[in-house]
C-alpha cells in the first residue's frame, strides 16, 4: 500500500510509522499517511518561520501573481483531486460533491488571490499623515476536518498566502491524502516552506492539532471542527496570545413562511439539508414549517428525496454517498434511533450496508428532541410545524449555535424582516448554504467567531499598524 508523504520544506517526508485511509464506501483502504510526531512539526513549523521573512517581504503584486500562478496550477490537477477527494471522503463525485467541491475550491483561490489590503489613509492634513497598514503575522497553523478536505484547506491557506504569512496544515486523519497532493501541487510553483503539510492521527500520545496550537512560532490558528476541539484549541492558544479564527459548526434552522409555494421551494430545501450528506457545517439541520402548508412541504420534500440516488460515490449517477466515518454513522443511527421514538418517519431512518444512511425524514418533533437541538451532521432532517412565527423564531434562535439560517417565503421583503430577527451569522432567503467569495462568512454564539472570505476574512491574517508621521 502506498505510503504517501507529507510536504516539509518543499521535501517529501516520511514518518516512522503510517496510519491507513479508508475509502467509506467499501472500508478499503486506498493508501497510507506519516503518522507524525513532535519533531516533525517542530521541523514544519521552523521550515515555515525560515520561508517568511523573504515571502512576507514580496510585493503585493508579486504575491498576487503568486497566488494566480497556484490557482492556476490547482486548476490543472482539479479532476486528480476530485476522484481523490470522493476515495477518502465519500462524496460522489457529481452533484454538489467533489467536482463541485473543486469548483468551489479554485473559485475561492482565485477570488482571494484578487483581493487586497492596500494602505488606508486615516488622516493627511496640516496636523500631519496617518496611515493603517496591514502587516503578516508569521506562521499561521491550519486544522481542518474531514467534510471539505480540500475546499476548507483552500479557505485556510490562501488568505494566509495572499497576505504573505507561511502556513502548516494538519488535516483531518480521516482525510489527509487529498490535502497532501494539494500541497504538493502548491510547491510546484511556491518557494520551499511556504507551505507545509503534516499528517498523524489521533490513535497514539501526540496529538498534532494541541501541539500546533500550543507552539510559540504559530503565530495564528485557523480551525474549522467540532465546538469541543474548538474549545481545546483556544485552551491551548492562550498562553502564546494566538490569533484565532474558529469556525465550529451549527445547528442551522430555516423557517417556512405560510406563503411558500411547497413544490417550487423543495428542491432547495432537500440540498440545504442533505449536501455532503449532511456533513455540512451550514446545512439546514433544523426545519421549521407552518402548519398551513405542513404536510404539502413534507409531501414535496419526500417526493423529491426519493429520486436522489445513493451509493458509492465513483459511480457518475449517485449524488449521495456514505456517511465519511463510522463516529459518524454511530451519531447519527443514534438521533434517528431516538427521534424514531416520538417523531414520525416520512422517509428513511433505518441504517444500509457498511457507511451508508438513507436520507431520512421525520416530522412531529420539537425542540428538546435530540436531532433538533444536537448538530446530527449527517442525512437525517427534522421537521418541526409551528403555528405563529414569533413561535418559530424563538425556537431557531432557542440554541447554542449560531452559524446560519434561512427563510422561505414568496414575499423577500416579509422573509427579510423575520431574517433579521434570527441569531446567526449568514441568513438565506428561498436558499440555504449559499456562501461565496466575496461574502463574510462565520458563526456568532457558540458556532465560533472570527470571518473567513472576502477583505473582512482576508484582515484576520493579519495585524494592524498604524505609522504617524
Ligand atoms: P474534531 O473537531 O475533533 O476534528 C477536527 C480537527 O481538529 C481534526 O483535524 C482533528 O485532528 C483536530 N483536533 C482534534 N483534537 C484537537 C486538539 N485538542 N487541538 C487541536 N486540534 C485537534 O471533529 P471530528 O472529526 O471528531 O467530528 C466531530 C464533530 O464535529 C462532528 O460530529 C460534527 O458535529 C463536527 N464537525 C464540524 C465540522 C465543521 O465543518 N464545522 C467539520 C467536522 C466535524 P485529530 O483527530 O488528528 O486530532
Amino acid at each position: 500500500m502506498t505510503v504517501h508523504s507529507a510536504i516539509i520544506d518543499g521535501k517529501p517526508v516520511v514518518a516512522q510509522s503510517s496510519f491507513g485511509v479508508v475509502n467509506p464506501a467499501n472500508g478499503i483502504e486506498i493508501g497510507r499517511a506519516p503518522a507524525m510526531g513532535e519533531e516533525d512539526l517542530a521541523r514544519a513549523i521552523a521550515a515555515a518561520k525560515a520561508a517568511f521573512p523573504a515571502w512576507s517581504a514580496k510585493s503585493d503584486d508579486a504575491l498576487q501573481a503568486a497566488c494566480i500562478a497556484v490557482t492556476e496550477h490547482i486548476k490543472a490537477s482539479a479532476e486528480e483531486l476530485a476522484r481523490l477527494i470522493t476515495l477518502e471522503q465519500g462524496k460522489p463525485l457529481n452533484g454538489m460533491g467533489s467536482r463541485w467541491e473543486m469548483g468551489g475550491a479554485l473559485a475561492w483561490a482565485g477570488h482571494t488571490a484578487g483581493l487586497s489590503l492596500p494602505v488606508k489613509v486615516l488622516q493627511d492634513n496640516q496636523h500631519g499623515l496617518v496611515e493603517l497598514h496591514r502587516k503578516p503575522l508569521g506562521v499561521v497553523g491550519s486544522i481542518t476536518p474531514w467534510n471539505f478536505p480540500v475546499m476548507i484547506g483552500i479557505w485556510h491557506i490562501m488568505p494566509a498566502l495572499r497576505t504573505g504569512n507561511t502556513v502548516v496544515i494538519k488535516p483531518s486523519p480521516l482525510t489527509p491524502l487529498s490535502t497532501i497532493r494539494l500541497v504538493e501541487i502548491m510547491n510546484e510553483v511556491l518557494p520551499p516552506g511556504v507551505v507545509n503539510v503534516v499528517t498523524g492521527d489521533d490513535s497514539g500520545q501526540f496529538n498534532l492539532g494541541a501541539a500546533m496550537a500550543a507552539h510559540p512560532d504559530v503565530k495564528k490558528v485557523v480551525f474549522t471542527g467540532s465546538c469541543a476541539t474548538g474549545q481545546k484549541v483556544m485552551r491551548s492558544a492562550a498562553e502564546t496570545i494566538k490569533h484565532l479564527t474558529l469556525e465550529l459548526g451549527g445547528n442551522d434552522a430555516a423557517i417556512v413562511l405560510p406563503d411558500a409555494n411547497p413544490a417550487e421551494i423543495a428542491e432547495g430545501l432537500f440540498w440545504g439539508a442533505f449536501i455532503n450528506n449532511g456533513q455540512t457545517c451550514a446545512a439546514i439541520k433544523r426545519l421549521y414549517v407552518h402548519e398551513s402548508i405542513h404536510d404539502a412541504v413534507c409531501d414535496e420534500l419526500v417526493e423529491f428525496a426519493r429520486g436522489i440516488p445513493v451509493g458509492d460515490g465513483a459511480l457518475e449517477p449517485t449524488l449521495l454517498g456514505p456517511i465519511q466515518n463510522p463516529m459518524q454513522f454511530a451519531k447519527v443511527s443514534r438521533l434517528v434511533a431516538d427521534a424514531k421514538a416520538r417523531g414520525k418517519v416520512l422517509l428513511g431512518g433505518e441504517p444500509a450496508e457498511g457507511l451508508f444512511f438513507p436520507p431520512t425524514i421525520i416530522a412531529g418533533l420539537s425542540n428538546g428532541d435530540p436531532l433538533v437541538d444536537e448538530e446530527q451532521f449527517g442525512p437525517a432532517l427534522p421537521i418541526i410545524k409551528y403555528s405563529n412565527v414569533e413561535d418559530a423564531l424563538r425556537m431557531a434562535n432557542d440554541s447554542e449555535f449560531g452559524l446560519g439560517g434561512s427563510v422561505w417565503s414568496s414575499d423577500i421583503a416579509a422573509a427579510r424582516k423575520v431574517a433579521a430577527r434570527m441569531e446567526c451569522g449568514s441568513v438565506w432567503i428561498n436558499k440555504h448554504a449559499a456562501i461565496q467569495p466575496n461574502a463574510p462568512f462565520g458563526g456568532v454564539k457558540g458556532s465560533g467567531f472570527g470571518v473567513e472570505f472576502a477583505d473582512e476574512g482576508m484582515k484576520e491574517y493579519t495585524d494592524i499598524q498604524v505609522i504617524f508621521s
